[in-house]
């Protein structure tokens, strides 16, 4: 499947072992150190409440980050997922009766309509995703909301915010005062945007992270890999807009797309999980079309 040279056994989806990172005041990261199929995860401590972005995957790793929140506060918790794909959210359960669960009301229909497939494609992927989630099921949310939400923590605030592109139902979490951006799967560090949903869209997508730079973030916590700043956002923007570009052009002449394919792959060496590439590719090519 893919291509990369040195193909480890698969590792199962876990978060690692290891305490949160503080990357601004009271705002504190369990990294994913570039695991497969695990998010970073955030922990917002404010001084009545503190808000957990995103589970990782299963009833384990929602346990663990449950307890690593546990760890930092004895405040009221909330949790919030920024998309519905599994390893973002399907440890939700774990916080079920401790925490007051909050989701943009575009994700809660997505969740609904694609949970039973996500559950048997993931599956598939083998038996050491599999393994993590069983016994899951769909987490119904305390609340939901429509648009944008502030929550008050006390002494920080949080906007969420819904942003659909890389699915229909996308929100980044933002810290106005801590310029601290979380961005779900819409920015990830040296991976390829991931863009096989029916519902991800490009062109959108591309304007949906103008607007992500135009916060001005210091810190931008991705949906997978290192925690950076603002460029990180300006190079997935690039990275998209030159799909866009070099296609449009390619069409113009009459080239395959599937060169485009390679000339992407050879300019973005240095990124990880080039299999999405192609659906980058065709989504553009539909778009283009239409
Ligand atoms: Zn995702």
């Amino acid at each position: 499947m893919s291509e990369s040279q040195t193909e480890p056994a698969p590792r199962a989806p876990v978060l690692p072992d290891h305490p949160p990172v503080e990357v601004a005041p009271r705002v504190h990261v369990l990294t994913d150190d570039r695991i497969d199929l695990v998010p970073n995860v955030g922990i917002v401590v404010g001084d009545e409440a503190a808000l957990v972005v995103d589970t990782a995957m299963g009833v384990r790793n929602g346990e663990q980050v449950l307890a690593r929140a546990r760890e930092l506060t004895d405040r009221e918790l909330v949790l919030t997922i920024t998309h519905f794909h599994p390893e973002h959210g399907w440890g939700a359960q774990a916080f079920e009766g401790s925490a007051r669960i909050v989701y943009n009301r575009l994700q809660l229909e997505e969740l609904h309509e694609k949970f039973g497939t996500f559950v048997e494609l993931f599956s598939s992927f083998g038996p050491h995703v599999a393994e993590q989630l069983e016994g899951v099921r769909l987490v119904e949310p305390d609340e939901t909301y429509d648009g944008r939400r502030t929550l008050d923590l006390g002494g920080i605030t949080a906007d969420l915010v819904e942003l659909p592109a890389h699915t229909r139902g996308d929100q980044v979490i933002w810290l106005p005062s801590e310029r601290v951006l979380f961005t779900g799967d819409l920015v990830e560090t040296r991976f390829f945007p991931i863009l096989p949903d029916g519902d991800a869209h490009g062109s959108r997508w591309i304007e949906v992270l103008g607007e992500l730079e135009a916060l001005a973030p210091e810190v931008v916590v991705t949906g997978h890999g290192e925690i950076g700043g603002s460029e990180l956002i300006r190079a997935s923007r690039e990275y998209l807009e030159a799909v866009r570009d070099r296609l449009r052009a390619a069409r113009e002449r009459g080239q395959d797309p599937k060169e485009v394919a390679d000339e992407i792959r050879r300019d973005w060496a240095d990124w990880d999980n080039p299999i999405w590439i192609d659906f980058a590719i065709d989504r553009f090519d539909a778009e283009l079309r239409d």
